[in-house]
């Protein structure tokens, strides 16, 4: 006798396993890639089949069976489930969450993948009724039965009876008491997503892009590029005319995006130029939005898929190319939970699809670079702004003595002037949403701080509070310190407090500030930001969220107000992040025919920073970094993972990642350095002590394989009860 087929059921629960079952009673073959709802203790879960096995390390009497199976056919094909694997083996996280990860809510609670429908049919008693004899006595009745006598056996959905016969459930009370009609439910087709838009033709593109087209065009399954090219050279024109090709063949396009709230124009532009309705997947979706778009997707109706970093694991049967935008973008790396690299997924998932795969950007990370030196991307550039716009000149500004109060030098405030008195428009970047970052008192010097974190309590004089932008703590703001009774007043600038002195100066103006504070409503940032590219503020106060992909036609000069924030960061990224800052927001400014000018605001004109960044650009702050990073062994020379963990005593969150260090041995001391366990930089998060290991190695495979055992072996530990704690591989924050 043959054994057994054994079900591998990926379960919701943090345990790096698989989970051995019998298929359910009575059921046919079941395929990997379906789900099935499986006892698990005294509960039900339900989980994905990965693998069919023969047999089973558990005793045969204490494997149980599958409740039920729920998809006849697979949700996840095998590529799908690959990826899974994949995410799960190399981020070392559960291989259950990384499957609940991948998938809509709705599909990870058991809902079915159709929508299903509610139908209405005779029974064969219904059939036989004398239509004449009840058309006498009740007429409605015999209106329905005719009806759905007219639509057979396989009867009406409610939907269209609604429309049919408005008031039809009245009649049909009677004749479900008389048993002449049935109720039954079936599953609705899912439907490609309409488009109401015919294409239109983009410009001719110039000679650069044609050059990066014709190489792109020229790869033949899995090839991953970076297309380098400066704010406005037309990138994105390039992905347009390379996503056509890739659409003329009856394939699917994955595009990644950072944010797209940020974003909307891109998705206004594929629809425009592409005259598709493009499937669109981000946070902000109910949850029924978002098993629609997914369906789509994975039934291969949707053509192009947009997303943010989740919608990497979106099935698509005939996936032919790959688009992440922004690549350098933090957002697409999800830094809770399931740590993933959206960016990096995309390369795994290109490559096993053997399609190909164009990371974009105008200030590419170090990572990305060095992978072109290595000859693993090949890397593209457009040097140059297409449509003869120019680019910014970029000059610097000492903050002088008048920028004390409000964060505005003399030198930026008359440019600002000037540019105003030309019909021009500004962007003001500052990346400190708030008042002012802290409250400080008059008298003793002392400083509003968080009762639950090591942090300064920030303030927000529109709602009169003090806020903590860590654990979110709230209070009203003191008119007199709680330490001496002094008078207190707000220390340094924040966006509001620009906002406010902008208006005071410059009144008459239109100010408009835009940051996470003044766009909360559902549909405030596109409104701001159409707002703003229609030319309907004259000048626009932001955060990092001005920053991204906008193109403001009538903006002419940006200011950076604050550029020291970065100059003298500790993580070993700091320059390579504020020069991607600085040239990300630089890139908004005379994207059409006025050249646009950049001041940036220093108090350290002379840190060597500025010269490189200044002379050469992003290139060449990127070479002398990516040389820096080389000769201390950062990445991307290096491989680093981050073992974090958090308790209520500082005590348990050390003694946790001193037990890792005990289990990792002295036996890879000669491959692996390890840094810690120390406190985190910020020591105390939401009354929870923070400690963190890294672990770091020249090597990936040595990293991987002691991770490989390092994660169950502290999933076993009882250390590892007192405390919560994450492994992140490849961070990019230190803390
Ligand atoms: P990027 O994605 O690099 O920021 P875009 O593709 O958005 O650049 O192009 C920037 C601007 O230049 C857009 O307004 C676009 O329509 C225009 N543009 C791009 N390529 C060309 C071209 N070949 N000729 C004329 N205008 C172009
Ligand atoms: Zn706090």
């Amino acid at each position: 006798m043959s054994s057994p087929t054994i079900l591998k059921v990926a379960v919701n629960v943090p345990l790096s396993r698989l989970f051995d079952y019998l298929p359910p009673a009575g059921s046919t073959a079941v395929q990997p890639g379906s789900r099935v709802i499986v006892p698990f203790g005294r509960q039900k879960q339900t989980g994905v089949v990965m693998a069919l096995a023969e047999g089973s390390d558990v005793p045969q009497s204490k494997l149980r069976r599958c409740h039920a199976l729920l998809d006849e056919v697979p949700l996840l094909a095998t590529s799908d489930l690959r990826l899974i694997s994949f995410a799960s083996d190399y981020y070392h996280h559960p291989i259950g969450e990384v499957v609940a990860a991948a998938l809509p809510a709705l599909l990870r609670v058991g809902k079915p993948l159709l929508p299903s429908v509610q139908s209405v049919a005779i029974n064969d008693a219904g059939a036989r009724v004398d239509i004449e004899v009840l058309a006498r006595r009740a007429p409605r009745q015999a209106e329905l039965l005719q009806v759905l006598i007219d639509a057979g056996g396989s009867g009406m959905d409610v939907d269209a009876l609604n429309d049919r016969l408005p008031d039809w459930r009245r009649a049909a009370k009677p004749l479900f008491n008389k048993e002449l009609l049935v109720w039954f439910t079936s599953t609705a087709p899912a439907s490609p997503p309409e488009c109401d838009v015919v294409a239109t033709p983009g410009p001719d593109l110039n000679n650069d892009q044609q050059r990066v087209l014709e190489t792109l065009r020229a790869a033949a399954g899995y090839s991953a590029f970076l297309l380098d090219g400066v704010t406005g050279s037309g990138k994105t024109e390039v992905y347009l005319q390379l996503m056509r090709d890739v659409l003329a063949q009856a394939r699917q396009v994955l595009i990644l995006v950072p944010e797209i709230g940020l974003t909307p124009q891109l998705v206004t532009r594929l629809r425009q130029r592409l005259g598709i309705e493009p499937a669109v997947l981000h946070s902000g979706l109910s949850d029924i939005e978002r098993l629609a778009a997914w369906r789509n997707a994975q039934q291969g109706h949707a053509q192009l898929v947009v997303g943010t970093r989740s919608a990497i694991f979106t099935p698509m049967p005939k996936l032919g190319l790959i688009v992440v935008d922004e690549e350098h973008d933090h957002s697409l790396k999800q830094q809770e939970g399931l740590r993933y690299s959206a960016r990096d997924l995309a390369i795994m998932r290109a490559r096993n699809g053997d399609v190909r795969v164009i990371l974009g950007s105008a200030t590419p990370t170090l990572e990305s670079l060095q992978h072109c030196h290595a000859g693993n991307f090949t890397h593209l550039s457009l040097p140059q702004r297409a449509g003869g716009a120019r680019p910014p000149l970029l000059r610097l500004v000492s903050l002088d003595d008048a920028a004390q109060s409000d964060g505005l030098s003399t030198t930026l405030a008359a440019a600002i002037e000037r540019q105003l008195n030309d019909d021009g428009q500004i962007l003001l970047f500052l990346n400190r949403r708030g008042f002012a970052p802290t409250l400080i008192c008059t008298g003793c010097g002392h400083l509003a701080e968080c009762e639950r974190c090591d942090s300064r309590m920030t303030v927000h004089a529109r709602d009169h509070a003090l806020r903590c932008h860590h654990c979110g703590a709230q209070a009203r703001l003191p008119e007199s310190c709680a330490q001496c009774g002094a008078s207190v007043k707000p220390l340094g600038a924040g966006t509001e407090r620009l906002e406010d002195a902008l208006l005071q100066r410059f009144p008459g103006y239109v100010v408009r500030r835009i940051d996470s504070d003044s766009t909360q409503q559902r549909g405030a940032i596109e409104a701001a930001l159409s707002a703003a590219e229609q030319g309907d503020a004259d000048i626009l106060v932001g955060t990092q969220m001005l920053s991204k992909g906008h193109h403001f036609p009538k903006l002419t000069l940006v200011g950076v107000v604050n550029a020291d924030q970065g100059l003298f960061g500790t993580d070993f990224r700091a320059a390579e992040r504020l020069a991607q800052s600085i040239i990300q927001v630089a890139g908004r400014a005379g994207r059409e025919t006025q050249q646009g000018e950049v001041l940036i605001q220093t108090a350290f004109p002379e840190h060597p920073f500025w010269p490189l960044l200044l002379g050469g650009g992003y290139p060449v702050v990127a070479a002398a970094a990516l040389a820096e990073r080389e000769q201390s062994r950062w990445p991307p020379f290096t491989r680093l993972a981050l073992l974090r963990s958090n308790a209520h005593r500082q005590s348990d969150a050390l003694a946790f990642l001193q037990r890792a260090v005990e289990l990792i041995g002295a036996e890879h001391s000669a491959t692996l350095r390890l840094l810690g366990p120390v406190n985190a930089p910020m020591a105390r998060k939401a009354g929870r002590y923070r400690a963190q290991l890294l672990l770091q190695s020249s090597d990936r495979r040595t990293l991987h394989t002691l991770l490989a055992t390092l994660r169950p072996a502290l999933e076993a530990e009882p250390a590892a009860r007192k405390v919560r704690w994450s492994i992140d591989v490849d961070p990019i924050e230190l803390f």
